[in-house]
């Protein structure tokens, strides 16, 4: 099987090295073909998203991507790559896992997964001015919201989740989050599964003081991004948190953080989060027993004390990665 690893730029290619030296070491069988994207692949071949990389993309089920940083200057010919192969490949639901890995790591005891909207809700894009103000369309379709929560369902049965919880503000607004509500229930109950539904402020509460009670949460756009954040924070920081962005054929797994240039090259990035991005890459390629072995030596690595600096300790990406990888072949 073939994936395509899309290193981009900043601190992309360090995490990304050590998240393909990770799936190396298990064997898993796949074949890994690199790509470009982002600046670094603009000042190569004078094109952010080159066409080679949506062409390997076309081709292959899954894809590892690291980070991409966006023109220093203003660049009138850029289109986010990102964003284009979200479209192109219609990505329509982002996971993010958001686990507390080590009792001294983040703020609140969470092991739940986020499954967000990807292509409507309040990112359309579409604003007018009108009056003395602007007004931004915000767009719920029954075609979206159904998908979502299809993909929702089949995460809770995969990965043997109890409960799903639909995030709203229905209250506020009736018709299209009430909309996205009445599918959800329209969908989910009678699955085996335990549903229930829950207010955004209310949501963001519970995540810190009632954690153990969120297992799945299947949100709207802007709910999940912020919601997503703020798990990320409280379970460690971006430098633990894995994603996935997910299509009917095409799935792309990267570290949530961006390609943080203050950071880029000085072998201080906290490669977990790349390293969990691709074994839930594995997971998703029917090879759940090496996912659980890079996701196992993670944790062991951590109880061992083995920390990057964001996690309070003294090791660099490179000092991590090799630890880590004793660790992995130990499992
Ligand atoms: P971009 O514009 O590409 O999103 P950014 O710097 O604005 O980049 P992030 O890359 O998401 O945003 O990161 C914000 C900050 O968090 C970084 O400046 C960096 O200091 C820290 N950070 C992000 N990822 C990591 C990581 N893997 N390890 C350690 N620190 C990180």
């Amino acid at each position: 099987m073939r994936v395509a690893i899309i290193p981009g730029d900043g601190i992309g290619p360090e995490v990304i090295s050590s998240a393909v030296r990770a799936i190396e070491a298990v064997s898993a069988d796949i074949e890994m073909e690199e790509a470009l994207m982002g600046l670094d692949a603009h000042r190569r071949t004078g094109s952010y998203l080159p066409e080679r990389t949506v062409e390997l993309l076309r081709d292959v089920p899954a894809a590892l991507f690291g980070a991409i940083t966006s023109p220093l200057s203003y660049d009138p010919t850029y289109r986010s790559p990102l964003l284009q192969i979200r479209k192109e490949f219609d990505l329509y639901a982002n996971i993010r896992p958001v686990k507390r890995l080590h009792p001294d790591i983040g703020l609140v005891d969470l092991d739940a997964v986020i499954v967000r909207e990807n292509t409507e809700g309040m990112y359309t894009g579409i604003e007018r001015d009108e009056g003395d103000g602007v007004i931004t369309e915000r767009k719920v379709t029954t075609r979206a919201c159904r998908r979502l929560v299809d993909r929702a369902l089949r995460l809770c049965r995969e990965e043997g989740r109890r409960k799903l919880t639909c995030v709203h503000k229905s209250n506020v607004l009736r018709r299209s989050d009430g909309l996205f509500r009445k599918i959800f229930y329209e969908r989910a109950e009678g699955q085996g599964i335990e549903v229930s539904d829950m207010l955004v402020d209310a949501a963001a509460a519970a995540l810190i003081t009632k954690p153990r009670d969120l297992d799945v949460i299947v949100t709207l756009n802007l709910y999940g991004d912020i919601l997503s954040d703020e798990a990320a924070a409280l379970t460690g920081g971006l430098g633990f948190a894995p994603s996935a962005n997910m299509g009917d054929d095409l799935a792309l797994f990267e570290p949530t953080h961006g390609s943080a240039p203050d950071i880029a090259g000085k072998n201080i990035a906290n490669p977990v989060a790349a390293i969990l991005s691709a074994a839930m890459m594995l997971r998703h390629l029917g090879m759940k027993d090496k996912a659980l072995r890079l996701e196992t030596a993670v944790k062991d690595a951590l109880a061992n004390g083995l920390r990057t600096r964001d996690a309070g300790g003294r090791l660099g990406t490179e000092e991590f990665t090799r630890a880590y990888l004793e660790v992995l072949g130990t499992t």
